[in-house]
């Protein structure tokens, strides 16, 4: 058996007649940037996540910093973020001149420690950037109290979360504003790349889409030096067909996730602690014999990913920071010992029973 750690055709055929619809209504229009396409889909989404706003963006990354732009946060400021997770929440931070504080995960969850935040907070702390990791929800219960208590922003990198939430409450509304991806691969993703905001700030909304708009309320007027950083209409037309899918893929990827949690029995292979606060973007495993491991599933033709495989701190782009090796063993830990396994609305049962028993031969 052959199978590829994912496969969008499956997903993306059921829809192709309405997706090429959505070229043809963009063409019939002749508006490609700002028009009612993004404005149906900044509505649609703000409501799917009972947020007041959405402001889409050119992709997630610009989310995150047009986010931090927005809160006037910059150089002599300090963000506490996650030690393990994608470079570009942390890259976001560096972006806007300000400086990362990295907190450890904790390794049930793989999700930032709330216990080990406090004693980074310092009178230069501005914000909590919380992450969602693999689709699974940072703890906000607890971490929303010690923002509070602090007096600082709670941002979150929703980016691997699209409709997680906790008791009913979704990612990105539970902090100050929440940036997505639309990334191909994600929850929900475009067919290129974008992304959103989403606040129940009008203000802090109308001054991301100032800010990503090269930094103009009004067409020629520019308040701010801001970037290019638009969601054109033929990526949200896309997006509104997909959004209407996204709670029934999301269900199908919990019944995956569930059959890998029952069926794994393997003394070798470690997951995270099970959470129903999960969309579950990515399914981890964790084993001190990865490279084997991987090495073993891909003779058996079954492709996996590893997320990440390098620590931030450990990151060449980060070096100017002067970190070494065991500065956060948490996060070397899981870059050394994660596995990701496939895990897509389409998967057949056979082919989910198939990786269990291999995982299980191992
Ligand atoms: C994908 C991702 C991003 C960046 O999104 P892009 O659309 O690729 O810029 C940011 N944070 C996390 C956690 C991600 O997984």
């Amino acid at each position: 058996m052959n199978i590829n750690y994912t496969d969008f055709y499956r997903m993306h055929k059921p829809l192709q007649k309405e997706l090429a619809q959505c070229y043809e209504n963009v063409f019939k229009h002749q508006w490609f940037i700002q028009g009612k396409e993004l404005a149906q889909f900044e509505k649609a989404f703000a409501e799917y996540c009972g947020a007041g706003y959405c402001v889409g963006t050119g992709n997630g990354l610009d989310a995150l910093r047009l986010i931090l732009l927005a809160y006037d946060i910059g150089p002599g400021d300090e963000v506490i973020v996650p030690s393990n997770t994608f470079i570009a929440t942390v890259l976001a931070i560096s972006y806007v001149g300000a400086t990362p504080v990295l907190v450890e995960p904790d390794i049930e969850t793989l999700l930032i420690s709330p216990a080990l935040i406090e004693e980074k907070i310092t009178n230069r702390t501005k914000a909590i950037m919380v992450v969602h990791l693999y689709g699974r929800m940072g703890d906000m219960e607890k971490i929303m109290p010690i923002a509070q208590k602090h007096n600082l922003k709670v941002f979150e990198d929703c980016a691997q979360a699209h409709g997680a939430s906790i008791g009913g409450v979704k990612a990105g509304v539970w902090g100050d504003a929440g940036a997505f991806s639309f990334y191909p691969g994600k929850n929900l993703g475009a067919l290129g790349d974008a992304g959103a905001i989403v606040t129940n700030d009008g203000q802090i909304a109308a001054k991301v889409r100032a800010l990503g708009n090269y930094g103009s309320y009004t067409k020629y007027y520019h308040e701010y030096k801001g970037v290019n950083s638009r969601l054109d209409e033929l990526q949200a037309a896309f997006l509104s067909v997909k959004l209407c899918h996204l709670d029934a893929w999301n269900e199908e990827r919990e019944q995956i996730a569930k059959q890998y949690y029952q069926g794994i029995k393997n003394p070798k292979i470690a997951m995270p602690e099970y959470t129903e606060n999960n969309v579950y973007h990515i399914f981890p495993i964790l084993s001190a014999d990865r490279e084997r491991l991987q090495q073993y599933l891909k003779e058996k033709g079954i492709h996996t990913l590893i997320h990440y495989p390098i620590a931030i701190h450990l990151q060449k782009a980060y070096q100017d920071m002067g970190y070494v090796e065991g500065d956060y063993p948490l996060a070397e830990q899981i870059c050394a010992t994660e596995l990701s396994l496939p895990l897509y609305p389409g998967m057949t049962d056979d082919e989910i029973q198939y990786i269990i028993n291999c995982l299980n031969a191992f």
